[in-house]
């Protein structure tokens, strides 16, 4: 028996074209002036080895061989799918309004634009256009930059860990910096503040405890060689009961005494005041430098709501410094940055553009009704596409639950909003969740909530979302 499946084997992968017989297929002629000889040569090759495995791996399974035209299909198939980026548009279903693995901040439709006119034409990046000489990639956001915030001056480089690098870098390389025990934190797993002082070669000087820190602390830790107090905004997580920091007046009073700048690293960027639309409170840009912090940096795609980018604004003649540092030309951002932060900053001249335009904030500040009720209403558009089978076997239905601001943001803040909850009397919940992620031109992420399949559709960008998620789910909920 053994013998018999050994020599039906042999013939099987006796049987497997040539892979040259397959790259010369006559179904690839319309392919070859798209695709080069080599890469149709490759995807032949693949298609042949996968055959050559699948044969290989059986172990008394019925085998059907294929014939020529199979694996010609299969190397179309191989060809698009080399072609294709790894980079693509998902669907967020989950919830999470600023994820860092789909990307954080979504771009305003302006913003959106912006970036393809400058990708895909030459543009003043460096150029004065008045003078027709050499300008500067910093001045296209400075302006509004510090119009929005009230600071002196501003500077952009590719994110907020590398504006957190470059301003340790300028104003404590060699020096002291203190820090409140409350306020060393780690962020995404590789960003931690005590390796980025040691990157920066700064001496890091921890005063306080985890949960208070007095002005005393910073006082008698001051010496000749301290140049900079380092705060901290605690992005992604909050520590509650009896806690204590100093006044920020105070602070700034005794920094100031003493020729010491404070800088304030703020995570995620505010703007506006959004208590005003029933969120929590989030410590703003313009309330950390009204409290006389010197300079502040954040990031460009967290609240927000542009691209990534690390911002950096405050008193100018300490601005001036960070622009003259060898580390910002390794820095700095490029022109699709800059070409979607301004036109998101521009946004904020008037807030309540900002809040309609912004999907970052335009998300975050959709109320629980009007969530409720388009849960309600894709609830009844889904079940009145599904058959009198699959209904019998899923219930779906809503429930109140909560949203995420995500990405270091507002941490541990849930806001309301309304699941549309799918439970499978097959308990088949999570093969729904992967079906979705996977069977589909457009990855869908879900969540799974007390076992069952739930969406969040506060994180829907657009109608076309909301009704490729419908056809998607009628076809995955088929029975
Ligand atoms: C998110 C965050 C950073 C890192 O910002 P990136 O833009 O992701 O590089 C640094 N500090 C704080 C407090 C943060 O919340």
């Amino acid at each position: 028996m053994a013998v018999c499946m050994e020599n039906q084997m042999t013939q099987y992968l006796r049987n497997l074209p040539r892979i040259d017989d397959v790259r010369d297929n006559t179904l690839l002629d319309p392919y070859r002036a798209r695709y080069s000889a080599d890469l149709i040569a490759r995807a032949a090759r693949e298609v042949v080895e996968e055959e050559r495995s699948c044969i290989l791996s059986l172990e008394g399974d019925s085998y059907t061989p294929k014939n020529e035209e199979y694996f010609a299909r299969k190397t179309i198939e191989k060809l698009e799918a080399l072609i294709k980026p790894s980079l693509m548009s998902c669907i967020n279903a989950a919830g999470v309004v600023i994820h860092t693995n789909m990307g954080r901040a979504v771009l305003s439709e302006r913003a959106s634009q912006a970036v393809y006119e400058i990708a895909r034409s030459y543009s003043n990046l460096e150029l004065d256009l008045q003078s027709g000489k050499r300008g500067l990639r910093h001045s296209h956001v400075e302006g509004i930059l510090t119009e929005l915030t009230g600071a002196e001056a501003a500077v952009v480089v590719n994110n907020n860990a590398a504006a957190v690098m470059l301003v340790l870098s300028e104003l404590a390389q060699n020096k002291e910096a203190i820090i409140s025990r409350g306020e060393l934190i780690e962020i995404g797993g590789s960003f931690r503040i005590p390796e980025i002082m040691r990157l920066s070669n700064a001496t890091m000087v921890e005063v306080g405890t985890t949960n208070k820190t007095h002005l005393f602390d910073y006082e008698r830790a001051i010496t000749e060689n301290t140049s900079l107090f380092l705060k901290v905004h605690p992005s992604n997580f909050r520590i509650l009961g009896f806690t204590e920091t100093p006044d920020a007046r105070e602070l700034m009073h005794l920094a100031h005494e003493h020729n010491i700048v404070v800088y304030e690293d703020l995570g995620s960027g505010v703007l506006v005041n959004l208590e005003a639309y029933g969120l929590p409170h989030e410590r703003t840009v313009n309330e950390a430098l009204s409290e006389g912090v010197d300079v502040v940096s954040f990031s460009g795609d967290k609240l927000l709501g542009a691209t990534q980018a690390g911002i950096i604004v405050g008193k100018k003649a300490i601005i001036d410094r960070i622009k003259k540092n060898q580390l910002l030309r390794a820095l700095r951002p490029d022109k699709l940055t800059l070409a979607a932060l301004e036109t998101t900053l521009l946004e904020y001249r008037n807030e309540a553009r900002a809040i309609s335009e912004i999907p970052t904030l335009r998300l975050l500040t959709k109320s629980y009704e009007e969530l409720k009720q388009q849960a309600q209403v894709f609830v009844d558009e889904l079940k009145a596409s599904l058959s009198e089978k699959s209904l019998d076997i899923y219930e779906i239905g809503s429930e109140p639950d909560s949203s995420r601001a995500g990405g270091g943001s507002m941490p541990a803040i849930d806001i309301p909003t309304e699941l549309v909850i799918i439970s499978s009397k097959l308990n088949n919940e999570v093969d729904l969740k992967n079906s979705l992620l996977h069977d589909f031109d457009i990855p869908i992420i879900t969540r799974i909530h007390k076992d069952k399949l739930a969406l969040d559709l506060r994180t829907l960008l657009h109608e076309e979302e909301r009704t490729y998620l419908l056809n998607s789910l009628k076809e995955v909920l088929k029975a």
